[in-house]
């Protein structure tokens, strides 16, 4: 019987070659099932037996801060509605037995069959991960030949979250005693602060994450469309389902995943054509790894009002140990600062699960990235005044007061 992983690359190239797929008899309905139609599974798959002491604790249950991990007949079940897909009880596993959920197959398909546009966006971190020589623009040639229509980059959608946080911070923080946690970004900061500490919810301004935001925008502006997010987290698999967020992103990819299907497609992506369309600053660009947000905010809030009374003190946190210790330290008023930045992943994203590279390279080639850009920060990047535009507004002040787009509420 084939294993997940040899039917796994049978299925991705029969789809990147056009063919019907097809496997042999003797496989396993069940893995072809979390193959062709992950969305109807959980995040993290148990393809095959536990075979831990049932009397002992396991390190999967042990690893999951989440409470997700919980007793079946055969082995381990993972609750869908606790899991925010952090990965741990995956690396936990010494038998190998949990695996993370896929799309990339039911995304070739959509490729191949799909006769509306279908939209990548690209995560901040995507810099170096396929090589040094592939820029954004080979990139974008390269998706463009997988059968894309567009690449975005979803930086621009930080550049937008970035004024909305920054204006957020200027109408709410008025004395020494307030505080705001950043909203947007990254979902298991606010998996953790929905699930564990729900009472800090009032300091979290109810905005979407650039993720959702572009998903939304490009919705609005081709309603046939179908979007694909590409980046190094598996979290975002789970928010993309989350009940307010449903319907703004089709399916998330990770790096990984794409790097197979460029592999199986025999694509040389250092070689390709160049089809530039810078349209992100350098803050949005910067979203990418830890500090990188409040970085954004912090200059944003300055340009806005730089003659307030009460200045932005960003404290941040990186990996789930140090969140939670930042916020136990919130708690018991040891604040040292009024602006909060939380990321999962040490390093920020392009410490993600699924990067391809160090989270160091990933970084240092984002800078890279991000010095090239032509605009250091959101409010100076005509592109969002012209996505505004595009969407019916001439300000971000107007789009921001008028528009719910992307806006959510944190209760829910
Ligand atoms: S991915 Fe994370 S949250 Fe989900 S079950 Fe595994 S350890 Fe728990
Ligand atoms: S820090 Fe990690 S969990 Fe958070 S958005 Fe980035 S890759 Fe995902």
């Amino acid at each position: 019987m084939q294993t997940l992983e040899e039917l796994y690359w049978h299925l991705l190239k029969q789809g990147a070659d056009g063919k019907p797929l097809a496997v042999g008899g003797d496989a396993d309905p069940k893995l072809i099932g979390c193959l062709i139609h992950p969305e109807d599974k959980p995040l993290i798959w148990r393809v095959k037996p536990c075979l831990c002491p049932p009397d002992s604790p396991r390190d999967c249950q042990t690893a999951c801060e989440w409470d997700a991990v919980a007793l079946g007949d055969e082995g381990v079940v993972i609750d869908d509605e606790k899991c925010v897909g952090c990965q741990a009880c995956v690396d936990a596993c010494k038998l190998d037995a949990l695996k993370t959920s896929k799309e990339i197959i039911p995304v070739v398909q959509e490729l191949r069959e799909y006769d509306g546009p279908v939209y990548a966006l690209v995560a901040p971190a995507i810099s170096g991960q396929f090589g040094k020589d592939v820029t954004m623009g080979k990139l974008r040639t390269a998706l463009k030949c997988l059968g894309f229509t567009g690449m975005l980059e979803v930086a621009v959608f930080a550049d937008i979250l970035t004024l909305k946080e920054a204006l957020e911070f200027d109408k709410n923080i008025r004395d020494e005693t307030q505080f705001q946690l950043t909203s947007c970004c990254c979902p298991m900061w606010i998996a953790m602060i929905k699930k564990l500490y729900h009472q800090l919810l009032p300091n979290v301004p109810g905005s979407v994450s650039p993720m959702i935001a572009g998903g939304r925008t490009v919705k609005r502006l081709h309603p046939t469309a179908k979007t694909v997010f590409i980046g190094p987290c598996l979290a975002k698999k789970a928010e993309k389902k989350e009940s307010d967020l449903v319907g703004a992103i089709d399916y998330v990819l990770t790096y990984q995943e794409l790097s197979d299907l460029f592999s199986v497609s025999n694509i040389d992506l250092a070689s390709l054509p160049e089809d530039k369309v810078p349209h992100a600053s350098e803050a949005g660009i910067g979203y990418a790894y830890a500090g990188g947000v409040s970085e954004a905010v912090s200059r944003m809030v300055g340009q806005l009002n730089p003659h307030r009374s009460v200045t932005i003190q960003t404290r941040r946190a990186d990996g789930v140990p140090e969140c939670k210790a930042m916020i136990n330290d919130i708690l018991a008023g040891n604040h040292g600062g009024n602006f909060f930045e939380g990321m999962g992943c040490k390093g920020g994203c392009v410490g993600g699960p699924r990067a391809i590279i160090s989270k160091e390279e990933g970084k240092k080639q984002v800078q890279a990235y991000g010095k090239e850009a032509l605009y250091k920060t959101p409010a100076e990047n005509p592109y969002v005044i012209e996505l505004l535009k595009e969407l019916g507004f001439s300000t971000v002040e107007e789009f921001l007061e008028n528009s719910r787009l992307y806006d959510r509420d944190m209760d829910t």
